[in-house]
Formats: C-alpha cells, sequence, structure tokens
C-alpha cells in the first residue's frame, strides 16, 4: 500500500466504521480507506444468527480476550468476546437492537459535551433505521439497519414476559419508544430472519464505489505522527509491514479495546504508562484507556424439559435441518434465534430516574458464555447493572501491537454495584418463578442457598460481562476526556476517535445502535 494516499482512513470495520466507511464514501471526491484486521464476513455462523452460539464462546472472528483476575469476582478473569471481521461486533452480538435511556443522552450533554442531548441524538437515530414496525415519532424508516420482531419467539420468552407482568412490571412493546421501563419481547437487528451487522447494513451497499477501499487482513500497529498531526498508519498485513497515507484525518474505530491500545502503541497517553514500555510521548493525555465501564452480569439458569427450546441434544440437532430451509427460505424458525428473545428494565429503588437493572430472558442454558455446554435444555435470566460505578481501564502489556491489551474493567469494585445486582437477582427470581413459565421451568442450577451472603458469593463465583464494554476514550473538554464533542482526539491534529470508547457514561442498554448513532453524528459533522 505504500505510497497510495487516502484522504480518510478508517481502522476497524466494526458497528462504528462501517458506518463512517458508507456516509463518508458518498463524497465521490473524499478517498477513504477502511482498515480491518479480521477477515471478510463470510462466515455463515454471522448470518444465521443462531450461530452466534458457535461465535461466542470460540475465536471464530472473535478476538476473544481474557480480563486480568478480577478482584470482585473472586480473583476470576472475565471473558470479554469482541467481532473479529467486517461488521465487528455487530457480527457476533445478541442483535438487540436498543438505544438507552434519554436520560442517558442528557446526561452526556450535562458532562460537557453539546450536540448529545436527546434531543440532538433521536433524529440520527432515525436516520439510520428501517424500522419493520414503520415510522413514528421515534423510529424511522428507510434508513439502512432494519429493525424488526423476532421471526419465531418461543413461547417461554412470552410466558416470561407474562411472569414481568404478573411480578408488577409494565408491558412495554418498545423499549426505545415514550419509555424504557417494563418486560417485553427484544426487537433485533435482522432482515427476513438474517442478522443484519454494521457491515450488511452499511459497508455491503457501499462497497462498489471506486472511492472506497476496504483492506482486510490487515492489522494496525500504530499511527503516523508528524509535526503533531496524523499523516497515516502502519499495518501489518500479508505483505509484510505497510505504511498508508491520509491527507486529512485518521478515525479510530477500533473499539473499545483497540482504540486505546492504538493510541498508547502510538504515544499518545498517560507519561508513566507510556514511560512503562518505553515508548516515546507525542502527546499527554492521562485519560486514554481509563474510565472503561461495562454492565456486570449475572445470569440465573433453569433446566427444563421443553424441546421448542434451543438444547444441546438429539432432537435440536434433527429440528436444525428443517430449522436451516426454513431460515434460508423464510426466514423463520428455530435459526433465527438471538437467544436474548425477552427482557424487562426495572427500578431496585425508589427515587432513581430510570432503570438501574435489565434483565435477558434466554432461549438456552447459559453457562459461562456458552465455554461450558450442558446436555439438555434450559432457560436463563441475565441480570445486568445498568449504571456502575465501577471503573476500570485499559493498559498495554507490551509495547507489541500483537499483544492483547491488559483489560481490567474492575467489576464490583464499589459496593453500589453489589448491592443494586443483588437486588436485581432477587427481582429476577421472583420473575422467573412465576406460573406462566412453569411449563418451560425445571431446576434451578448453581444457586446454593437464598440469604445474601450465598448470593453475594455466588455473584463473586459467577457473575461477568454482558458485553458492553464502553468509555475508554470517553469525550469531553476535562483533563481526563480524550476527544471533544466533535470526536477530534485532544491535542492531536487530523486524529479522531469514533466508537464505543468515547461514551463519556455507559447507556442504559445495549451499546450496538448508540455506537452507530455515535458514527452517524461524527459523519454528519464531518460532511456538513
Ligand atoms: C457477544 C456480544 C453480544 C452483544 N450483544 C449485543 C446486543 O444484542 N445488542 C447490542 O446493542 N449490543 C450488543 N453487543 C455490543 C455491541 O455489539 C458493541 O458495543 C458494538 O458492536 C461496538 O462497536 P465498535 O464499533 O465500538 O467496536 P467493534 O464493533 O468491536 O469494532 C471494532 C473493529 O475494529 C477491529 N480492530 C481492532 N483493532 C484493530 C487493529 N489494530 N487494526 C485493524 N482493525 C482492528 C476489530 O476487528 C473490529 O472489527 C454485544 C457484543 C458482544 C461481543
Amino acid at each position: 500500500m505504500s505510497g497510495v494516499r487516502f484522504d480518510t482512513i478508517i481502522v476497524g470495520a466494526g458497528s462504528a466504521g462501517c458506518v463512517l466507511a458508507n456516509r463518508l464514501s458518498a463524497d465521490p471526491a473524499r478517498r477513504v480507506c477502511l482498515v480491518e484486521a479480521g477477515p471478510r464476513d463470510r462466515s455463515p455462523l454471522i448470518h444465521i444468527p443462531a450461530g452466534l452460539l458457535a461465535t461466542l464462546p470460540t475465536r471464530h472472528m472473535n478476538w476473544a480476550f481474557q480480563t486480568v483476575p478480577q478482584a470482585g469476582l473472586g480473583g476470576r478473569r472475565g471473558y470479554q468476546p469482541r467481532g473479529r471481521t467486517l461488521g465487528g461486533s455487530s457480527s457476533v452480538n445478541a442483535m438487540i437492537y436498543m438505544r438507552g435511556h434519554r436520560a442517558d443522552y442528557d446526561g452526556w450533554a450535562a458532562l460537557g459535551n453539546p450536540g448529545w442531548s436527546y434531543a440532538d441524538v433521536l433524529p440520527v437515530f432515525r436516520r439510520s433505521e428501517d424500522q419493520q414496525r414503520g415510522a413514528d415519532e421515534f423510529h424511522g424508516t428507510g434508513g439502512e439497519l432494519t429493525v424488526s420482531d423476532l421471526a419465531t419467539p418461543v413461547a417461554a420468552a412470552r410466558a416470561f414476559v407474562d411472569c414481568a407482568l404478573g411480578a408488577g412490571l409494565a408491558a412495554n412493546r418498545d423499549f426505545n419508544g415514550a419509555s424504557q421501563d417494563g418486560a417485553g419481547l427484544y426487537q433485533v437487528t435482522q432482515r427476513r430472519g438474517r442478522r443484519c451487522s454494521a457491515a450488511v447494513a452499511f459497508l455491503d451497499p457501499a462497497l462498489a464505489r471506486p472511492n472506497l477501499t476496504v483492506l482486510t487482513g490487515r492489522h494496525a500497529t500504530r499511527i503516523v505522527l508528524e509535526g503533531g498531526a496524523a499523516s497515516g498508519i502502519e499495518v501489518e498485513g500479508p505483505g509484510g509491514t505497510a505504511r498508508i497515507d491520509a491527507a486529512r484525518e485518521v478515525i479510530l474505530s477500533a473499539g473499545v479495546f483497540g482504540s486505546p491500545q492504538l493510541l498508547l502503541l502510538s504515544g499518545i497517553g498517560p507519561r508513566e504508562e507510556l514511560a512503562r514500555h518505553g515508548i516515546a510521548q507525542r502527546q499527554e493525555l492521562p485519560g486514554v484507556g481509563a474510565n472503561l465501564t461495562d454492565h456486570v452480569d449475572l445470569a440465573l439458569v433453569y433446566r427444563s424439559s421443553d424441546p421448542r427450546l434451543m438444547g444441546i441434544t438429539l432432537r435440536t440437532a434433527l429440528r436444525a435441518v428443517p430449522g436451516y430451509f426454513a431460515w434460508r427460505w423464510r426466514g423463520t424458525g428455530l435459526l433465527t434465534t438471538n437467544f436474548a428473545e425477552a427482557g424487562a428494565f426495572l427500578r431496585t429503588r425508589a427515587g432513581l430516574d430510570r432503570p438501574d437493572v435489565q434483565l435477558h430472558f434466554v432461549n438456552g442454558l447459559v453457562d459461562d458464555h456458552a465455554r461450558r455446554l450442558h446436555y439438555g435444555y434450559g432457560i436463563s435470566c441475565h441480570v445486568a447493572v445498568l449504571r456502575p460505578k465501577s471503573r476500570g481501564t485499559v493498559r498495554l502489556r507490551s509495547g507489541n501491537p500483537r499483544e492483547a491489551p491488559a483489560i481490567d474493567p474492575n467489576f464490583l469494585a464499589e459496593d453500589e454495584d453489589v448491592a443494586t445486582l443483588v437486588a436485581g437477582v432477587k427481582r429476577a427470581r421472583d420473575i422467573m418463578e412465576g406460573a406462566p413459565l412453569a411449563p418451560h421451568r425445571g431446576a434451578e442450577l448453581f444457586a446454593d442457598g437464598d440469604g445474601d451472603d450465598a448470593l453475594v458469593a455466588r455473584i463473586r463465583r459467577r457473575a461477568d460481562t454482558i458485553y458492553h464494554p464502553v468509555g475508554s476514550c470517553r469525550m469531553g473538554r476535562d483533563d481526563m476526556a480524550v476527544v471533544d464533542a466533535s470526536l477530534r482526539v485532544h491535542g492531536v491534529e487530523g486524529l479522531s476517535v469514533v466508537d464505543a470508547s468515547v461514551m463519556p457514561a455507559i447507556v442504559s442498554g445495549n451499546t450496538n445502535a448508540p455506537t452507530i448513532m455515535i458514527a452517524e453524528k461524527a459523519a454528519l459533522a464531518r460532511t456538513a
């Protein structure tokens, strides 16, 4: 690639990178290069929604990171899957379409980020969206990202919702509408039963543009800095090391772990951290890699004898054969499951301005991110703390760009997070043990004792992420901010970060749609 000069280089073809590639290359005069470490997204395990069961626990299209030992998790290492292919994590995620609470965005604006209030971002969410239920005040149609109801939710998911209503929660048909509280089936980023990843939605329609170059299998190792400005990147790929030049801007969209790692490798970060690895400092930015925030989660797990659920059984394997044709021809059937089919948002105590716990009801028996499989059927309920107080870090293990970063979510460091999780688990158990789920529910697994101490012990033994790490290059204008409200890196010309890492505070919900919105907004600012 040496000698080729682009206007804009985007590093990372994930949720954010694919949106940017589409929007920025819509201007035929702008030469855009999208660089992705992983391969093309050809694996059927990406496009068949139930393929998630294979990608989640393995290294197939997945960086499959480990955290450093977590004191709050009894010294265990957490698991951090991340997509490693076109579409990034949107190619391996659970496809739930969720924006978070309106107060999250008003909070971002109040932290000193003009343009990010709910009123500002709602039209941006609507712009990307093709809502299969039709447009309304909250939803758009005609956008690239298809948002639909699940084709074939299992009966147990509907029973979960009935249980939640029985436990006093409100029915909620649209968590992205007027109110977030309550229980309902989740909407998914699927188009006719196929995964609608950011690559399918945004990149595929732009691939034929002559001014867009997509390079896969290229691992960005460093940002090239000249006189305080970014002028390109270095990549390692099939032909060895190469340099790619950018006349206007380098945009890091390498995700919550990749983007801070690249900044640090390039000498942009906290002085001591760079010195520790012998990296010459180019720009002092103490906030790079700080503020890592993630939704800590515990799953309640029950056996089941309901053969309509997804299970590790001969019967499920036999059903997968007609299921494959139902998926292929009609976009329906058991292979269209996103597993986390239903859920709820609830408040564990009075006086909160929005829900503090999210539940994901799962069609399946969840143990250790499906890294441990159990023969038979099951149902599970994930309980996640929506706005944890604990903050962690992303640091370098070494100056070797091929070495995974040191990820420390610092789970459950704050007692308040433990208390919220305990309260949420109790509410979830009330719901899971409701009458409508009785025909689907067998014995609970991994439970030993009912008191708070036993519950805390179980949390330390079994809790982990629900896959929403954010905030490691957060926006703002204080000393610990990494990017400004237009997502440009403080103190470095021609360099931006646009992905989940810029969130100044974690959203109260799943993070794919918010990341797509962030990239839409960054693109609008760069094309206006
Ligand atoms: C298992 C799982 C389930 C999830 N479920 C949901 C869900 O149901 N709903 C939801 O809303 N959210 C979900 N999420 C979260 C959501 O998918 C992510 O928050 C979102 O995709 C993050 O987007 P991003 O652009 O920040 O990063 P990513 O999409 O992770 O993209 C980063 C890209 O950069 C590439 N990259 C990294 N480093 C380099 C480098 N050095 N050089 C070149 N390329 C590089 C990566 O390979 C990747 O393609 C889930 C995530 C996971 C992992």
